[in-house]
């Protein structure tokens, strides 16, 4: 289903981007060059009329849907079909439309998106939808490029503030979300990197470029000062994101949709279209939003987002860096017989469950202790795994049902009466430091307090670190026993000694 939304919307982007280079707000000039090839009927503006609210409709209904993991599905579907739509529409547009790059558009973007689609697995989720952000930030940037080009620079100041806003936010999304996705990608070290005067640079440079911007609202027509800003703005970009650790991307990530959205808006207006507007809106605040959450959730403010250089926030000594003691390590016919008698069951799943594909695994475990009257329930924490929600979608995979999934503060309670906490693949969602050392550079963060249950044992490889590269003093605690193997090999075992037991 991704796969589909992705062909779609890559598609749709390219095809909006190499479609929409008519003059149709008053306040554009006429090309030379354009030449109308057929003429719109009057039935064919209603057609694309209604088709451009059919899908801003759908838009916002797919979003409501994708809101509730229930009602995810069907959200996908509604925003799949607006889009089908707002393309529909668009090629209604017969005297602006040039079929030939519409087919090659689509060529490219269906090309691109199914190869993505099919090919790129869900641990690298991330990465894909840094490129896709780039690819969607490039094509607004694109298209106010050439509306500049194509006026010679002389533009209502309007439309002109709608421009440079496009070409500006789309240009610095473009190389920031390149470079996280290089980051996430492991092609470019994931530490933050960091220079003494950066931030005072980094204002500096925008500043720089938001005077560019509004002089040429001011003073229109110069080409060399829009390039110079277009430039900058791509500069921008990459140093917004290079101070930036990778234990901090999601924020990032979601801030740069939020950036991607707001430029699509921006090219609406540009380009008088109304569900570019809109969509380019809903996908400005919901990522807006989205990044809001992700900053509650990795323990971030907004204005350390919003001016870069973090990541390297901490200093002093690191946490778990001074932890005591030895690793326990139990075995797994004894975890087995633990489980089967227990009253309660907590599941805390996290990326090695996703690099495992254990979904199904857990999910048959669960079965077999619920048969034996066990209570099992999931901890889920919002940034478990690589992208938001990802532990939600991997449990729906595998039917568990909603009602089983806890969110943090749900579930955090509910530690100290159970009996076996399950930690399967998690790490940094479940280190104590961030509680108990301020000096850690994850303090603060939210975490599932498993060391609170009765009973701990972390399902692991071996002694490998967490994303952030932090020791964690979970597993080092009394209460902790450490089942070293793949997630998915050891709970389908664990599954067979359950029966057994
Ligand atoms: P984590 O901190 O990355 O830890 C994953 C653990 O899984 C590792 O310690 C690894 O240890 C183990 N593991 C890997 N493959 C395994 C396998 N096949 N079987 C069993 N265990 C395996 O994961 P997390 O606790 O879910 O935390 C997520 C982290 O990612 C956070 O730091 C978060 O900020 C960051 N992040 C989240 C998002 C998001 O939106 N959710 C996006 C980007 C980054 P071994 O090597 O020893 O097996």
């Amino acid at each position: 289903m991704l796969c589909t939304w992705n062909f779609v919307a890559l598609a749709g982007e390219i095809l909006l981007t190499q479609t929409q280079q008519k003059p149709t707000t008053k306040f554009q000039v006429q090309s030379s060059k354009y030449k109308p090839s057929t003429t719109t009927t009057t039935v064919q503006i209603y057609f694309i009329e209604f088709s451009y609210l059919l899908a801003s409709i759908l838009f916002i209904l797919g979003l409501k849907g994708m809101s509730h993991p229930e009602t995810a599905k069907r959200g996908m579907h509604l925003a799949e079909f607006g889009m089908l739509m707002a393309i529909i529409g668009t090629l209604m547009h017969h005297e602006i439309v040039s079929y030939t790059w519409i087919l090659s558009g689509l060529a490219v973007g269906s090309v691109v998106g199914l190869a993505m689609g099919v090919w790129v697995p869900m641990t690298a989720m991330p990465q894909r939808t840094a490129l896709s952000h780039a690819f969607g930030a490039f094509a607004a940037a694109l298209v106010g490029i050439s509306e500049f080009y194509r006026n010679g620079g002389h533009l209502e100041k309007i439309t002109m503030s709608a421009l440079g806003f496009e070409v500006m936010l789309g240009a610095l999304t473009t190389t920031g979300s390149l470079l996280a996705f290089a980051k996430l990608q492991g092609m470019v070290r994931g530490t933050p990197m960091t220079y003494k005067g950066q931030n005072v640079f980094n204002m500096a440079l925008l500043a720089t470029t938001i005077a560019l911007f509004i002089y040429l609202i001011v003073v229109p027509g110069s080409m060399p000062l829009f390039f110079t800003m277009v430039g900058l703005a791509f500069v921008f970009g990459l140093l917004l994101v290079m101070p930036i650790g990778s234990a901090d991307m999601p924020v990032v990530m979601s801030l740069l949709n939020s950036y991607a959205g707001l430029a699509s808006a921006a090219t609406g207006f540009v380009l008088s279209n109304k569900v570019l507007i809109i969509a380019g809106t809903l996908d400005g605040f919901s990522g807006f939003i989205l990044s809001v959450l992700m900053c509650r959730a990795m323990n971030r403010s907004m204005t350390n987002v919003l001016f870069g250089a973090f990541g390297s926030a901490a200093t002093g000594p690191a946490a778990g860096a001074d932890h005591q003691g030895s690793m326990r390590e139990v075995n797994l016919d004894d975890l087995a017989v633990q489980l089967a008698y227990a009253g309660k069951v907590v599941f805390v799943p996290g990326y090695g469950l996703a690099t495992a594909q254990a979904q199904h695994a857990v999910r048959e475990l669960a079965d077999v202790l619920e048969k034996r009257g066990v209570t099992v329930k999931y901890g889920i924490h919002p940034v478990a795994g690589r992208m938001p929600g990802h532990m939600n979608v991997l449990l729906a995979e595998a039917n568990v049902p909603y009602s089983s999934l806890y969110e943090l503060e749900q579930i955090n309670s509910e530690f100290p009466s159970t009996d076996v906490a399950v930690v399967i693949g998690a790490n940094d969602v479940v280190n104590p430091d961030a509680r108990d050392n301020p000096n850690s550079p994850i303090a603060g963060m939210p975490i599932l307090e498993v060391d609170h249950a009765k009973s701990v044992v972390v399902l692991k490889r071996g002694q490998g670190k967490g994303f952030s590269g932090l020791e964690n003093p979970l597993f080092f605690k009394p209460v902790t026993g450490m089942l070293y193997g793949d997630a998915k090999d050891t709970l389908n075992r664990l599954v067979r000694a359950v029966h057994e037991a």
